[in-house]
């Protein structure tokens, strides 16, 4: 089910919109600032980011301006002032839609099912079918058609990174996608994973740097560098 993230410091508001989302099958979190919001992101991506522009820390703007840095989630803004000059900007600073208050929240599920509807394709076929191939019961990756040749730890390594593009994984948390414990010493031992598996990527794509490091954070794959 699609997660939708509601970002309203008004409970009144935000509870309207859990009530209508989730009476639609969809799964919501509520949070009131922009501060977690984009912690929030960062850590457990949501599919669909509702985002009130008037919050008590940082403005849904800028929220949503620090929030394209990292991630391309649609976002709905939320908005009180029904202003050409806030629909401009707020489309600007990459909104999908824009609904002014007062609104209603069916509508709002609505828009967010098109947005979804919209998306979803564009997700899928962007992301992994056409450069990674992930095939979990037989435990191989292939890229650009080919399969490579993984061990254990460099198959679950891989497809962690796969899994969630673009998101920055610490050492440690890579060594609990293996399963081992991170005691001091095996963290190094993800670099040599890495090390590894980059060689044999550009086995298959001699310039291909899918693999980006994150200086003093950890990895990320980054599609764009496939
Ligand atoms: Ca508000």
């Amino acid at each position: 089910m699609p997660h939708i993230l509601i970002v309203e410091d008004e409970a009144a508001i935000a509870d309207t919109l859990v009530f209508a989302l989730q009476s639609e099958g969809f799964t919501t979190t509520w949070l009131s600032l922009g501060g977690a919001t984009l912690e929030h992101q960062r850590q457990t991506p949501a599919d669909l980011i509702i985002l009130d522009i008037g919050l008590p820390d940082i403005s849904g703007f800028e929220t949503c301006k620090q929030l394209r840095r990292f991630s391309e989630v649609p976002v709905i803004f939320l908005s009180a002032r029904d202003g050409e000059i806030d629909r401009v900007v707020g489309l600007e600073i990459g909104a999908d839609d824009y609904v002014v208050k007062p609104f209603s929240p069916r509508e709002v599920a609505a828009r967010v099912r098109a947005i979804l509807k919209r998306v979803a394709p564009r997700t899928t076929l962007e992301a992994q079918p056409a450069l990674f191939h992930i095939d979990s019961e037989r435990v191989q990756i292939s890229y650009r058609g080919q399969l490579l040749v993984l061990t254990r730890h460099e198959f679950r390594l891989l497809q962690c990174l796969l899994e969630q593009p673009e998101r920055v994984f610490s050492r440690e948390q890579l060594l609990d996608a293996l399963g081992v414990a991170a005691d001091a010493g095996y963290e190094r031992s993800i670099d040599s994973h890495i090390k590894s598996l980059r060689a044999k990527l550009r086995g298959v794509k001699a310039d291909a740097e899918p693999i980006q490091t994150h200086r003093g954070l950890g990895y990320s794959y980054n599609p764009g560098h496939s």
